[in-house]
């Protein structure tokens, strides 16, 4: 397969750089992914062409301003295959997304004595805001746990859905193992017990072909910033019959219809849920990602980001010492791992000074290191710009770490 690996590294800037006087390895993509010319262009185009206040302007620019952004959305729903723009809710990121759903839903569906099941792998974004909700409601948060490759335990999964399960809630890609999760099938289990699920894809977007409607999931959720578009913009998507049904989120301009001193009546979709002034920056940097990425193709960026994963586990398997958490069938291209009993903050730090940037600690997952009764990893993860070069740079970086440390 030919991947023009070094005509995408061009349209990276921030790549081209020396840190300590070293090339710049960036191997921190799971946190946040760099952004290409393309992204950087279209926000400068859209303040010197096009920026104003969108939705009822009546001028040329407000105008031309909504339908960049209205543009934006039909593309996000292609890009997902969401059914209906109705169903495209621009939101902050994964993080508002998941609050946004697990407050509306939680209020509109959530009684004492319900469940609510998710699983020990997920972000403290996803985790955190169902198990407040949880408390909130007196409903019972149920987490399923993982086998010893890092995959989930979908027997103790299926085992914990009854008659009070409400909402299964489940990320689509580990931030730590890396490990994909059979969706497509939990949620096929959960339609047949009539139980709507949420998936987030924070980690999905970037590195798989997500399909909304062969998934047929109920909510499904990701942030521009780690899919090579700008910070501070994401994406909501709900079945219409949903997000139909759920109160808005957030009160103020935009999501209401009409407004009298003693009641309000609120706005159809996606705007009942897009309150204020939205960040029609952000929407035009997603835009231009999501353009990137189709033409580039999800299945090639797959399947080279699949040799990057192969190529380092085999280098870094074989290191002394080496524990690598995560080695599911099924894993996109990230490696957490511990070297004997080094603290990784310390392999991250000193592999830092020759220019190399992983991330240590606990990944906004503690409920999943405290059950590896680990304090962290550190976690190595790739983008379809990172090469084997560098994967081996990381890898000799590595060893003289340890014999520093050891
Ligand atoms: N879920 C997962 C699996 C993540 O990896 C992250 C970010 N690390 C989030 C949710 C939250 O994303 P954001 O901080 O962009 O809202």
């Amino acid at each position: 397969m030919f991947f023009p690996i070094d005509k995408i590294r061009s349209e990276f800037p921030i790549l081209h750089q020396q840190i300590y006087n070293r090339p710049l390895v960036y191997f921190d993509n799971a946190a946040s992914t760099q952004k290409p010319v393309q992204v950087i262009d279209a926000i400068r185009h859209y303040y010197e062409h096009d920026n104003c206040n969108i939705h009822r302007g009546v001028h040329y620019l407000s105008m031309k301003a909504t339908e960049a952004y209205e543009e934006a959305r039909k593309e996000i729903r292609e890009f997902i295959n969401a059914r209906s723009t109705h169903e495209i809710i621009f939101t902050k990121g994964a993080t508002e997304s998941l609050n946004l759903v697990a407050s509306s839903f939680g209020k509109r569906y959530i009684k004492p004595g319900d469940e609510v099941i998710s699983t020990i792998m997920e972000h403290h974004s996803s985790f955190v805001p169902w198990q407040q909700m949880c408390l909130e409601h007196g409903a019972g948060f149920r987490v399923a746990g993982i086998n010893e490759r890092g995959e989930l335990d979908l027997d103790e999964l299926y085992g914990m859905i009854n008659e009070k399960t409400r909402l299964i809630v489940l990320t689509h890609v580990s931030n730590v193992l890396g490990t994909i999760n059979p969706v497509k099938e939990i949620i096929a289990v959960a339609h047949r017990n009539n139980i709507p699920v949420l998936i987030d894809g924070a980690q999905g977007v970037s590195h798989l072909q997500v399909d909304m409607q062969d998934l047929d999931c109920d909510f499904y959720c990701f942030s521009g910033h780690k899919m090579y578009a700008p910070m501070g913009i994401g994406v909501l998507y709900g079945k219409e019959k949903y997000l139909e049904e759920l109160p808005p989120y957030q009160l103020g301009g935009e999501m209401i219809k009409e407004v009298y001193v003693d009641h309000t009546t609120f706005n159809e979709l996606p705007f009942k849920f897009e309150a204020g002034t939205p960040n029609v920056e952000g929407v035009a940097g997603l835009r231009a990602a999501v353009h990137y990425l189709k033409e580039l193709g999800m299945e090639n960026i797959a399947m080279y980001e699949e040799n990057l994963l192969k190529y380092a586990s085999g280098k870094l398997a074989n290191l002394d010492g080496m524990k690598i958490y995560g080695t599911a069938v099924h894993k996109t291209s990230l490696i957490s791992f511990l070297i004997g009993d080094i603290h990784p903050y310390d392999v991250g730090t000193i592999i830092d000074k020759m220019g190399i940037a992983v991330r240590t600690g606990h990944h906004c997952a503690m409920p999943l290191m405290n059950y590896l009764k680990i304090p962290g990893t550190v976690r190595a993860s790739f983008a379809f710009y990172n090469t084997l070069q560098e994967i081996d740079l990381l890898v000799s970086a590595i060893v003289k770490a340890k014999k520093m440390l050891e």
